[in-house]
This record gives structure tokens, sequence and C-alpha cells, in this order.
């Protein structure tokens, strides 16, 4: 990849979500924000051994395996998702020569595989309360270093949490976030709010 642009355009030719489905809060993630989050990444060598957390259908691990991530675990319970991710890693792997991958197909729960970073777009918590929280607590179980989109208005809570963790928070990117009316519970036909990429290290 020449350029953030170059690996945005790659990324928005992927394939998404046929049905999304509103329980698992399943909207794939901004493909300019993914550039831009793994642009961040690769400069900060943090992409060795990833961890894609509720990979959906695998924007994040993918933009990592193609910008040199030596091995990305995709992990992710809703096997609709995974089959998806599965034809576009059938398209990645006909254009780059990527490193290793594992499909895991299970709650983020039950995952405790040691990784040096985490990539995650989780849940937001809309629909189940506490589903960031229980991302940043195997996020910071499994990795040393951990990026994770949230509500910028969560910012209290990430630092709390993640003081509490032993992690520090190193950047902040922000990003104005547009969703596209996708699923029943959205009220209006657009829904703007910012969102905030959060580098966390392990002290
Ligand atoms: N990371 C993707 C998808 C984000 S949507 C992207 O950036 O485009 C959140 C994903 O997390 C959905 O695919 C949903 O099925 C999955 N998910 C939600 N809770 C989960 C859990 N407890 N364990 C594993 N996957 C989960």
């Amino acid at each position: 990849m020449r350029s953030k642009k170059d690996l945005a355009i790659y990324l928005s030719k992927l394939k998404v979500f046929n049905k999304p489905k509103v329980r698992l809060e399943q909207y794939p993630t901004n493909t300019d924000i993914a550039a831009d989050v793994i642009w961040n990444a690769f400069f900060q060598k943090d992409l060795k051994v990833v961890a894609d957390l509720g990979a959906g259908t695998g924007i994040l691990g993918l933009g990592c395996l193609v910008m040199g991530a030596e091995k990305v675990y995709f992990v992710e319970k809703d096997l609709d998702a995974i089959a998806i991710l599965k034809e576009n890693l059938i398209k990645v792997e006909e254009e780059y020569d990527i490193g290793e991958y594992e499909i895991i197909n299970s709650d983020i729960a039950e995952f405790n595989t040691k990784v040096d970073t985490t990539i995650m777009n989780s849940p937001f918590g809309v629909q189940n309360v506490h589903a960031d929280k229980q991302f940043l607590q195997i996020a910071f179980l499994i990795s040393k270093v951990v990026y994770s989109l949230h509500k910028l208005e969560s910012g209290k809570f990430i630092s709390k949490f993640s003081t509490n963790n032993k992690f520090e928070i190193t950047h902040l990117w922000k990003y104005d976030y547009l969703i596209r009316n996708t699923m029943k519970y959205h009220t209006k036909d657009k829904h703007r709010f910012m969102i905030g990429c959060w580098r966390m290290s392990k002290i």
C-alpha cells in the first residue's frame, strides 16, 4: 500500500454484513477510519501477532494482514459474518502475500491466546450495556497493546478501566462518525457522533 488512501480504497472493496444483526450490534467500521487505525498501528510497529475481537466481516484484521502483520486471529461468534470474512480472505490472499491467520468461531470470552496487539471495534454497548467493557477486559488479558474504538463520551470510563488493568493510554485519535440507518432501532436516517480510537499500552 502506497498510502492510507490506497488502503481505505482497498478496504472499501471488501464485503460487509448482508443482514446486520441488531442483538450483536453488527456494523462494519467505516473504511476511512479503519485505514487510519491500521496505518497508525503500522507506524507504531504494532502489527506483529494481532487479535481482531468481534471481527465481523474482518475489515480490521484483513487490513492488518495487508499491511504485513505476521499473524491475525479473527474471533467472531456469528457464522454468517464468518462466511463473509472467508470470502474476503480469499480475495485478499489472491492479491497479497499475507501472513498467517486463524478464524476462531467463539465468544471472545473463550479466547485466551496471547498476542502482541488487539485491534477491535467492539459493540458500543447499546444493546448489551457492558459489551464494550467485556471486550476491553479480554483485550487487556491477552495483549500488550490495545487499539479500541468507542464513543468519545466513553472517555472517562476507558481511562479508569485501563488504569485499573495496568494499561496506559498513549494516543487518542478522534473521528466524526456517520452511520446510515441500517438497523431497526435507529430512528433517524443518519446518525452522527464522535468516536475515538484509544491506543493503550501495558505498563
Ligand atoms: N470488527 C468488525 C465488526 C464490528 S461489529 C468491523 O470493524 O467491521 C461487532 C462484531 O462483534 C459483530 O460481528 C458481532 O457478531 C461480534 N460480537 C458481538 N459480541 C461478541 C462476542 N461476545 N464474542 C464474539 N463476537 C461478538
